[in-house]
């Protein structure tokens, strides 16, 4: 009899997102156009992960700026501005903290 590897303990099939996917969801999770389990992993993402908060609020502010403009979504500037922001908050990739 194989011993197979087993999943983890505890596997639950809570959807989780990770910080780039969080950045491109971000408009939609404003607009509250995501479905509610995208919704529930966002939320959980966010009380684990300060700076996709700060982040969040960034883009809301901009949003807010932005909204009697004709375009649905954020300029590429401006989106470039925030991704700066969120990059320099998360620090570089590699960096041991
Ligand atoms: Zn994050």
């Amino acid at each position: 009899m194989a011993d197979l590897p087993t999943p983890r303990p505890g596997d639950h099939d809570v959807l989780t997102i990770a910080c780039r996917e969080f950045v491109e969801l971000v408009t939609e999770h404003l607009e509250g156009t995501l479905p509610d389990a995208v919704e529930q992993a966002i939320a959980e993402h966010l009380e684990l992960c300060e700076p996709c908060v700060v982040y969040l609020e960034q883009v809301r502010s901009t949003a807010r700026a932005l909204r009697t403009l004709p375009e649905p979504t954020l300029p590429p500037a401006a989106r470039e501005r925030l991704l700066d922001v969120f990059t320099a908050l998360h620090g570089r990739e590699g960096s041991a903290g």
